[in-house]
């Protein structure tokens, strides 16, 4: 059963913190051009917008990979099936650098626009393609942020042990779907890079280029009053949009600070769902 009024919603206990104060989770949504062709494939034409989209697995997530080495920092890259196909160096560098590879759909479309089949066709061919290049993810996170309930029920079915598309908390808990329980890392809009640089005006995407320095400041302060709150911190990234080399530095001034705390550990989101399947769930959240 899964209720999205929480009443499923399991509690776990906080070994997956590892008795550190909070958890950084660096995550990437490897998106590149699939957003444009899944708002209409007229895009396909339009090779400026295209290359736009394009910039992520070109050349972002080349230098992504690169700090994260120089930083000794693992990583999570949720990636359409759609992505692995049309760039498939993008997800062998990746695999190769030892980071998480993790499924976001086939065609970037949103689960709930499509209908219960399409929903799980794109399951399948995202696992498939994702399969074609060695990767066999355990984790899920839908396209734009806008799961469905198929979607949900469907995940432990293709081995899928967590989701990370839910906002209603800021830490890891439990979900009892008729699949099996699955891990949610819940994630938010403050965290997320789309809403800080995305200036794409056709299609109408965003109109947002924000400062580095700032972004970095906001994601700062985001972290520090998790540690308050023995939070899981997952930080969203778009490899077209903080590949770019001043948004590199905002993502390394996060990593700055949260190394400067001493109470902050950085894990791949695989991890913090086999820590909080493998818990004791204590009680479930009211409504
Ligand atoms: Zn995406």
């Amino acid at each position: 059963m899964l209720d999205v009024n929480a009443t499923q919603h399991f509690v776990a206990d906080d070994k997956w913190r590892g008795g550190n104060a909070a958890v950084a989770l660096l995550t990437f949504d490897v998106d590149g051009d699939t957003p444009l062709l899944a708002e209409d494939a007229h895009y396909e034409h339009h090779l400026s917008t295209m290359s736009h989209g394009a910039y992520g697995p070109k050349v972002g997530i080349f230098r992504i990979i690169e700090m994260l080495a120089r930083r000794e920092k693992p990583a999570t890259f949720f990636f359409p099936g759609l992505t692995a196909e049309r760039y498939p160096r993008s997800i062998e560098a990746v695999l190769e650098a030892g980071h998480e590879v993790a499924l976001h759909g086939y065609t970037h479309r949103s689960p709930v626009y499509n209908t219960p089949e399409v929903q799980v066709e794109e399951l399948e061919r995202g696992l498939g393609a994702l399969a074609e290049h060695g990767a066999k993810p355990i984790g899920y996170r839908a396209p734009m942020w806008s799961t469905a309930r198929t979607t949900m029920e469907s995940l432990g079915k293709y081995g899928l042990a967590y989701d990370s598309s839910m906002f209603d908390d800021d830490r890891p808990y439990v979900l009892e779907t008729p699949s099996g329980r699955i891990a949610e890392l819940p994630i938010h809009w403050a965290l997320d890079d789309w809403e800080q640089y995305i200036y794409v005006p056709d299609p109408d995407f965003g109109h947002i280029i924000n400062r580095p320095s700032q972004v970095a400041e906001l994601w700062i302060e985001e972290l520090d009053a998790m540690r308050e709150t023995n939070s899981l911190c997952i930080l969203t990234c778009h490899p077209f949009a903080s590949g770019r080399p001043s948004r590199l530095r905002a993502i390394e001034r996060f990593i700055e600070f949260a190394e400067s705390c001493g109470d902050v550990a950085f894990s791949r989101a695989d991890a913090v769902a086999e820590a909080v399947l493998a818990s004791r769930v204590t009680s479930s959240v009211d409504p």
